[in-house]
C-alpha cells in the first residue's frame, strides 16, 4: 500500500490510475480505525479497481477543542489495517497541507443542518463539507463510501455533492456493531470498563423505540426513551429524535414520512456517542 502525505503525490497517483482506465473508490476517515471503517474499504473493493483512503483529523469540524485534542491517533496500526483490508493508497496529510490558509467558505444546508448534530455542534457540518469537498477535488473518485452510522453527515455530503455538482457516486454503508449492539466508533476506546458495559443501552433504546412505534404515538415513544435516558446514571442525553429519514425533520406521526429514522447523541462522561436506526413499524 502506498502511503503519501502530499496532495501532489495523490494527484499524480490518481492521474496514472485514471489514464489506465481504472475505477477509483475512496474512503475518507479520521483514523483510529476499526472494523466499521474496514467494512467501507471492503465495499469499495467490491466495486472499484483501486481503493484509496485518507486519514485526517479535521480540526475545522471540531466545535469542542478538548474533543479534538483527545481524538485517538493510531496511525501505524491504521496503516496495517488498511493494507490488510486491501487498500491501495492512503493519504495522511498534516493540517498545513490541507489548509495552507484560513478557509472561509460557508455552506447553506437549510433545515438539514438546523437539527440534531447541526443544532448541538455549530459549524461541524460546514467543516465536514469543506474537508470532503477538498478531498473529492484531490482524489476525483468515481465512488466514495460513508457509514450510515453518521446518518446526518451522509445527508449533508449528498447535498454538498449536489450543490457543488461533483461527479462522484456517494454510497452509504450499514453500521457495524459490536456483538452487544454498540455501534463501532473510534471514541469507544475512551470509555472506561464500566461505561463500556453500559454503552449498548443506546442501541437497546433504538430497538425499544422500533418495537413501540407501531402501536404507540411518536410523541409518547419519544418521551419514554428520553425518560429512560434521564433515569440512567451513566448517560447524559443530548438528543433523541424520531425523524423523516430524508429531510431529517422530527415527525409527529408515522404517516408524516415514508422512511423513518431514530437518531441519538448521548454523553458517557466526556465521551460523546451517536447512533441511529431505521424504524420499520
Ligand atoms: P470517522 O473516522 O469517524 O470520520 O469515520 C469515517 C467513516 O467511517 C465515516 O463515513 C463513518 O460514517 C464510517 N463509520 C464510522 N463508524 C462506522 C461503523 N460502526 N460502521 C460503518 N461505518 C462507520
Amino acid at each position: 500500500m502506498l502511503v503519501v502525505s502530499h496532495i501532489a503525490d495523490v494527484k499524480s497517483y490518481i492521474n496514472q490510475q485514471r489514464s489506465a482506465g481504472k475505477k477509483i473508490g475512496f474512503v475518507p476517515t479520521m483514523g483510529a480505525l476499526h472494523e466499521g471503517h474496514l467494512s467501507l474499504i471492503y465495499e469499495a473493493r467490491k466495486h472499484n479497481d483501486i481503493v484509496t483512503a485518507s486519514i485526517f483529523v479535521n480540526p475545522i469540524q471540531f466545535n469542542n477543542p478538548g474533543d479534538l485534542e483527545k481524538y485517538p491517533r493510531t496511525e501505524e496500526n491504521d496503516c496495517r489495517m488498511l493494507e490488510q483490508a486491501g487498500c491501495d493508497m492512503v493519504f495522511i496529510p498534516n493540517v498545513k497541507e490541507m489548509y495552507p490558509e484560513e478557509v472561509k467558505k460557508t455552506y447553506d444546508f437549510g433545515n438539514l443542518e438546523t437539527v440534531m448534530e447541526g443544532q448541538f455542534r455549530p459549524g461541524h457540518f460546514n467543516g465536514v463539507a469543506i474537508v470532503v469537498k477538498k478531498l473529492f477535488d484531490i482524489f476525483t473518485p468515481h465512488q466514495a463510501f460513508f457509514g450510515q452510522k453518521d446518518f446526518q453527515q451522509l445527508a449533508i455530503i449528498r447535498r454538498m455533492v449536489e450543490l457543488e455538482n461533483i461527479p462522484v457516486e456517494v454510497i452509504g454503508c450499514p453500521t457495524l456493531r459490536e456483538i452487544d449492539g454498540l455501534a463501532m466508533s473510534s471514541r469507544n476506546i475512551r470509555l472506561s470498563e464500566n461505561q463500556r458495559k453500559s454503552a449498548p443501552f443506546i442501541f437497546k433504546m433504538l430497538e425499544l423505540a422500533n418495537q413501540l412505534l407501531p402501536e404507540t404515538e411518536v410523541i409518547e415513544v419519544h418521551q419514554h426513551i428520553v425518560d429512560k435516558f434521564a433515569n440512567h446514571p451513566d448517560f447524559e442525553l443530548e438528543y433523541f429524535e424520531i425523524c423523516n429519514a430524508i429531510t431529517l425533520q422530527p415527525i409527529k406521526s408515522l404517516n408524516d414520512a415514508e422512511e423513518v429514522v431514530a437518531c441519538v447523541a448521548a454523553y458517557m462522561g466526556e465521551v460523546r456517542l451517536i447512533d441511529n436506526r431505521m424504524m420499520k413499524p
